[in-house]
């Protein structure tokens, strides 16, 4: 009987550091060969659950915590770009469409008004 050994079962992603590039672990909080800091871009915030999160939140706002992430793959980013844009565009028209909207039914509410002034001063001669 042949047991897979523990790093196969779980089928580990190879990570490097962005400056020495020697490999890290995803669980390392600093790079085992020069120190460098690995957490800016690693933590809860720029992992997909983080990031979808921070999109239902915060809309397109939350694009700048995508492209820091170094959690996800290039692609994963382009895909969130493309989506948060479709969102936030979608988001300004469904805006601008309210706003024309209040805007219509502001200069009805007020034509109202002018009328019923026309139609008091009709009624006061
Ligand atoms: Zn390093």
């Amino acid at each position: 009987m042949n047991e897979l050994p523990p790093q196969q079962a779980t089928a580990p992603q190879l990570l490097f550091c962005t400056r020495c590039h020697g490999q890290i672990d995803e669980t390392d909080n600093y790079c085992r060969s020069c120190g460098k800091s690995l957490k800016p871009g690693r933590g809860f915030l720029f992992t997909h659950t983080g990031i979808i999160l921070m999109a239902c939140i915060l809309g397109p706002f939350a694009l700048p915590f995508v492209w820091m992430s170094k959690a996800i793959s290039p692609l994963a980013k382009i895909i969130y770009t493309a989506v948060l844009l479709l969102v936030g565009f979608y988001l300004l028209v469904s805006l601008y469409k309210a706003f024309s909207l209040i805007n219509n039914s502001l200069q009805m509410m007020m034509g109202d008004l002018n009328n019923l002034g026309n139609l008091s001063s009709v009624v006061n001669f």
